[in-house]
């Protein structure tokens, strides 16, 4: 999978992708990253890159023309036909659809995607007309630039390829996904990772729950799916209702939705 940046700081991504599983990838070829200027697409002496707001107000918005000559550059297929060559252009955007596992998902099925970094106090609204395909925002505040964005759904889409990570399997059982298998594992079902734990079995008084050394994996089964429920009823109950769960999940969760209105 190739992966394309246009930024106005390419230095920023210096080293970002020379550790652990995205530098794996890189050497493995199954991920290519290239980072470009977007200063490389402009004409005049100052290689302007932005202008002021028509309308008025504060601060400069990044010029339409340098960003669509640089997607050109790549020659990307023209808008109409990009998603049928497993292509997509993306603008980083505080406005656009929230990035999630589900997008990360969605994107890792791509051949090419191209990530455009905004600026400032943004970009002009005819590249989302005329160049991008869609509006990533990875989440509810404003960043400085879309750099940060692009480095986050690069990592989170590139580890979803085959053979990334060690072992298929192993993106399927964590946080927010559904899983692949017909049985659901500890954090399938759209629910939290279940909480982990490793050696010293004690550690400042505090010791491993005994469960996960009693080596009966039914029971450590079901322990991490209680503990999954229990977390993400806690932190994102948000989540619960897509959640895939049994009914009798659903009543582990209505008792523990009682006990906690009795703690208050
Ligand atoms: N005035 C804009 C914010 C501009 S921030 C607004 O209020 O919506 C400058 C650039 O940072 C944006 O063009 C975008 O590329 C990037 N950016 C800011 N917040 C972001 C977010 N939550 N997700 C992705 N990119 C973001």
């Amino acid at each position: 999978m190739q992966f394309d940046i246009i930024t106005i700081f390419p230095g920023f991504f210096a080293g970002i992708f020379e550790h652990g599983v995205v530098k794996r990838a890189i050497q493995a070829a199954l991920l290519q990253v290239a980072v470009h200027d977007l200063r490389q697409f402009t004409h005049d002496r100052h290689r302007t890159v932005d202008d002021r707001p028509f309308g008025g107000g504060e601060g400069m918005v990044l010029k339409p023309e340098p960003l669509a000559e640089a997607v050109e550059h790549l020659q990307v297929a023209p808008r109409a036909e990009r998603s049928g060559q497993g292509e997509t252009v993306i603008l980083l955007s505080a406005q656009g659809r929230r990035f999630s596992q589900n997008v990360a998902r969605e994107l890792a099925q791509a051949r090419r995607v191209v990530l455009l970094c905004g600026r400032y106090e943004g970009v002009d609204e005819r590249v989302s007309e005329l160049v991008a395909d869609q509006e990533l925002s990875i989440g509810d505040y404003v960043l400085s630039g879309g750099e940060l964005g692009a480095a986050v759904i690069l990592d989170a889409t590139m580890r979803l390829l085959p053979g990334v990570l060690g072992n298929d399997a192993s993106s399927d059982y964590e946080s927010f996904e559904r899983g692949s298998g017909q049985s659901a594992g500890a954090g399938a079902g759209g629910l939290l990772d279940h909480p982990q734990y490793t050696r010293p079995a004690e550690f400042r008084g505090l010791a491993v729950p005994e469960v996960l050394s009693g080596g009966n994996h039914e029971q450590i089964r079901r322990w991490r799916r209680e503990q999954a429920l229990r977390k993400t009823l806690r932190n994102r109950p948000d989540l619960l209702q897509t959640a895939e769960l049994s009914p009798e999940e659903r009543s582990f969760l209505s008792a523990l939705e009682v006990q906690s209105e009795d703690s208050v």
